[in-house]
């Protein structure tokens, strides 16, 4: 599989103008957000039969039973994250295609991104790779335990929805550090945690649908 980023020419540069007026219109107001998700050419990262589908805000299918975030959820969770700030060292759990990797790594130089499919991380591998995008470091490891070898993180974006927060994800969230992700088995909601010297505070935040956090490598 080699497909040219600039594959499906001006009709990609033309849409995905029209996904980023379609992200404002959601609400979607950090400018370097929308600057970063504009950068990424979505349709590198999905099935090439689904490739002109790939700026519709939806959730598109990757294999293994996975799904690609909506635009929609990956630009608000990094929002919510960024909340104006730098994102700084960043882990994200669940890298999938590395579609969202690829738009973090826009908004910070440290991004780390971990995944328990080594199938989809040999793609996510060439998927960055496609785009030119050397930054992420890619890791085949349960993200339930993080990445305490990089840890403290100043930012955790979690992409599967685990019905309770991972104690070693919170173990390495760096004082003033922020962390994101879905939680609930059936009903889900992200919540938003923020470490402080006195200890963590919790914010639940917007309905939402994700593929579970599994434990365990496949
Ligand atoms: N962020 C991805 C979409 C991820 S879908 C993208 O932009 O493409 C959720 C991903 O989380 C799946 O690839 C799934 O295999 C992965 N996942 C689930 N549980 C995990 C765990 N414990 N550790 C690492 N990855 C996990």
């Amino acid at each position: 599989m080699n497909r040219s980023v600039s594959g499906i020419g001006m009709t990609s540069q033309r849409t995905r103008g029209r996904m980023i007026e379609r992200l404002r219109e959601q609400g979607i107001r950090d400018e370097r957000v929308l600057t970063a998700i504009a950068a990424v050419p979505r349709h590198v990262f999905v099935e090439e039969a689904l490739a002109s589908r790939a700026y519709e805000d939806t959730a598109l299918p990757l294999g293994f039973s996975q799904t690609i975030s909506q635009p929609y959820i990956v630009a608000r969770m990094i929002e919510v994250l960024r909340d104006g700030r730098e994102l700084g060292k960043t882990l994200e759990i669940g890298a999938g295609c590395g579609y969202q990797a690829a738009v973090l790594a826009q908004l910070t130089d440290e991004v780390y991104a971990v995944e328990r499919i080594e199938l989809l991380l040999a793609k996510a591998k060439l998927n960055l790779r496609a785009i030119q995008q050397f930054k992420v470091r890619l890791k085949y490891a349960d993200g339930q335990l993080g990445l305490p070898e990089a840890a403290p993180f100043d930012t955790i974006i979690v992409a599967a929805a685990a019905s309770c927060v991972p104690t070693a994800l919170l173990q390495q969230l760096a004082l003033g550090g922020r962390m994101l992700l879905p939680l609930g088995a059936g009903d889900q909601f992200l919540l938003l945690i923020e470490r402080h010297a006195q200890g963590y505070v919790e914010t639940r935040l917007d309905g939402v649908r994700f593929v579970p956090l599994l434990s365990g490598l496949e």
